[in-house]
């Protein structure tokens, strides 16, 4: 723990002499992280495989590529990010300029999961950078060979006391919880959130918290169900479901069940073969304590896939029929690439089954109808989501991107993470050309001239 606490103090001694909050610091810095995910972008690749068996394309589009994106955005926009940005003044100030100035809290400490397990530590990463902190990453212990190579690539790239990597489990995480941060940034679970939440708030330590959480996908009965089906099985066995946003479970009209689930099962033999053991290319599942509390939900009616592989770790993409939220699957947030379908006839009742659980963290709706599109959006309380696709909405740096109620605090990507990492000071520059006396108490009728200007 003594390590810790050296470690963030020669952070924060190095953050107070200032170089990171210039801005040329900055771009620099995201620069040489870019040149470094470039250069090692085969090793990761490989680590990548290693961990989740991730195929080179998959590990290029959601690890590497969302990252050098995230990078070449963040440097296009940073000058006008962290420019002081004048706002109006009132009546009461005039004569006076108002400013916001962003500055970077210090020393951030980031926490992240395993499912992707570099993108979801050096994203929030580009954010801190970007805004002028230090930062401190503690990547998953599940994922090895990824964690290693993120400390590899992050000490090769910057000193310690600007940014390092500590690795280690739920002791170490602990460990670095009980010292005092600047900002906490975490990705992980709901329970754990809850554990970080009350840990920040010891010292009132700002957090953003990214959770989890079970996010349903809505097919309503004009929704355009060919798109629907590729769409859907794209978003949900990618990463083999392990990923936050993916559909949960489906909630489909009644009336298109049937359609649905013959074009579903077509979409899934074209995107990943039908046969996933074979083809030897599917996201296996991180562990053995997963895959065994993923392989007890496959029971009950079986309407495809089902296998699984115990010496791979792998899970064939699955589908359930019959299901209510009764069952086991329902009681908790399922991150594998198995498939619940519930039915529903009348709209108003599918959207009370949705709000009586925890605001999902992402929600998909395919209709072809804007009213139907409309009162969703409208009734139902989400962290964000798409209309008519799955998943989608993360890969746009416009999108800030969090949850809500107990899908988690806070938003980032794009601006969202320059905002996230960096306080907003408000400033008043008064003028001293003039002096309005109505504001002093002690002026004669200075009730009644205040009330003609504040009414
Ligand atoms: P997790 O909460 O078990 O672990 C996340 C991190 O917290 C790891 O680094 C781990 O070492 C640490 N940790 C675990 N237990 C801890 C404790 N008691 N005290 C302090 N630190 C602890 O989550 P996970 O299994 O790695 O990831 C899966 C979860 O993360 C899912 O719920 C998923 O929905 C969520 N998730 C959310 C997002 C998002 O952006 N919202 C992204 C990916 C995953």
């Amino acid at each position: 723990m003594n390590d810790y606490k050296e470690l963030i103090q020669k952070q924060r001694k190095y953050f107070s002499k200032g170089h990171t909050k210039s801005l040329e610091f900055r771009i620099q810095a995201l620069q040489k992280l870019r040149d470094s995910i470039k250069s090692n972008e085969q090793e990761l690749m490989d680590a990548l495989n290693k961990v989740l068996n991730k195929s080179e394309f998959d590990s290029y589009i959601t690890e590497i590529g969302i990252l050098l994106e995230e990078i070449r955005f963040t440097l296009k926009h940073i000058k006008k990010w962290a420019k002081p940005r004048k706002v109006k003044s009132s009546i009461a100030q005039f004569g006076a300029k108002s400013m916001i100035y962003t500055e970077p809290y210090g020393v951030a400490l980031v926490i992240s999961p395993w499912n992707y397990p570099f993108e979801l530590a050096v994203a929030p990463l580009i954010g801190a950078i970007a805004a002028g902190n230090c930062a401190v990453l503690k990547p998953s212990e599940l994922t090895p060979a990824t964690s290693e190579l993120l400390e590899k690539i992050i000490s090769g790239t910057f000193p310690e006391e600007y940014i390092a990597v500590v690795q280690g489990g739920v002791e170490t995480s602990q460990g670095l919880l009980k010292e005092k941060w600047d900002y906490i940034f975490f990705t992980g679970s709901v329970s754990v959130g809850k554990m970080i939440m009350e840990a920040a708030a010891k010292s009132l330590t700002p957090v953003t918290l990214e959770l989890g959480g079970k996010s349903p996908c809505i097919v309503h009965k004009d929704a355009n169900l060919v798109l629907a089906a590729k769409r859907i099985a794209w978003g949900k066995f990618i990463n083999a479901g392990q990923t936050c946003v993916a559909p949960d479970y489906l909630y489909i009209h009644r009336e298109v069940q049937d359609e649905f689930l013959s074009l579903f099962q077509k979409a899934i033999v074209e995107l990943y073969t039908d046969d996933v053991f074979k083809s030897g290319e599917f996201t296996r599942i991180v562990s053995e304590r997963h895959f065994n509390r993923l392989t007890h939900f496959i029971k009950g009616s079986i309407h495809y896939g089902g296998k699984h592989e115990s010496s791979s770790l792998t899970i064939e993409p699955t589908v359930l029929t019959d299901v209510t939220w009764e069952d086991d699957v329902m009681k908790e947030e399922i991150f594998g690439p198995i498939l619940p379908v519930l039915t529903y006839s009348d709209h108003s009742d599918m959207i009370d089954g949705i709000n009586q659980r925890p605001k999902p963290l992402a929600l998909y709706v395919f209709s072809e109808s804007e009213s139907f599109q409309q009162t969703i959006l409208e009734k139902i309380s989400f962290g964000g989501g798409c209309i008519n696709d799955t998943v989608y909405h993360l890969s746009s740096p416009y999108l800030p991107f969090g949850g809500v109620g107990e899908s988690g605090v806070g938003a980032y990507r794009g601006k969202g993470s320059f905002d996230t990492f960096s306080h907003e000071k408000s400033i008043l520059k008064q003028t001293t050309k003039v002096d309005f006396p109505f504001r002093y108490q002690n002026r004669k009728n200075g009730l009644k001239l205040l009330k003609k200007v504040i009414k």
